[in-house]
């Protein structure tokens, strides 16, 4: 008799569980409260939600294009995990900018060493699209390498007018001044190098005359670069 009484109660209880399943299925609201509904904040705010998604999805499609020239590239060539050697480059379209051009100094077991440079690889087989070379400031591990990279790229390079003096020393030293195109540019000036345009923003550093920039690109973004 227990037994009964148990299962009758276990199956009253997936029945009633069912029936509300089932009326819950059969509700169908009435053409007012629908439209009520639509009017909801919390629908509106829905609506939004997913058009600006759908947007997203649209310009990021735009952004990511695979092996598209629209794509922006930001690569760094140095300067990563490690101190020293900050090279940047800034790739969109037919034009590369690099940003900064440094050394960083031998580890100690780097015995007979006296200089790290970047790897220049990449750039040189790029190197008819290098529209210029911007400096962010006059500290060794952004100015260190300039050299050695124009001995086998010659590119027109922009620093501000301390960061260019300094530039000069390293180009005196190197034999390069005649053959090197250095420009002076002022602290909120904007350049324009290929499709992209630099903005040199005044900046506090240990050294004067330093820039962090912001780099306006024809992609959706301005990206600032700010590394000291
Ligand atoms: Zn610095």
């Amino acid at each position: 008799m227990k037994k009964n009484e148990n299962s009758q109660t276990q199956n009253q209880g997936v029945f009633s569980r069912a029936t509300k399943t089932r009326k819950k299925a059969e509700y169908k609201p009435t053409a007012t409260r629908t439209s009520n509904r639509a009017k909801s904040p919390k629908i509106e705010k829905e609506k939004v939600f997913r058009e600006k998604k759908q947007t997203d999805k649209k310009y990021g499609d735009t952004i990511f294009k695979k092996n598209s020239k629209d794509n922006l590239k930001i690569i760094p060539i140095g300067g990563i995990e490690e101190i020293g050697k900050n090279m940047t480059v800034f790739e969109y379209g037919d034009d590369i900018v690099i940003i900064d051009c440094g050394v960083a100094f031998p580890e100690d077991e780097m015995l007979g060493i006296d200089l790290v440079i970047p790897d220049f690889t990449y750039l040189e087989k790029n190197k008819q699209r290098i529209r210029g070379m911007v400096i962010t400031h006059g500290h060794e591990d952004h100015i260190g390498s300039i050299p050695y990279f124009l001995k086998q790229i010659n590119v027109p390079i922009y620093a501000t007018k301390l960061t260019a003096g300094l530039i000069t020393n390293k180009l005196d030293e190197h034999k390069l001044t005649n053959s090197t195109r250095l420009k002076v540019v002022n602290q909120g000036q904007t350049i324009s190098l290929g499709k992209m345009k630099i903005e040199f923003i005044t900046s506090n550093h240990s050294i004067p005359d330093a820039v962090a920039l912001a780099i306006h690109t024809p992609v959706r973004n301005s990206y600032t670069y700010w590394r000291f």
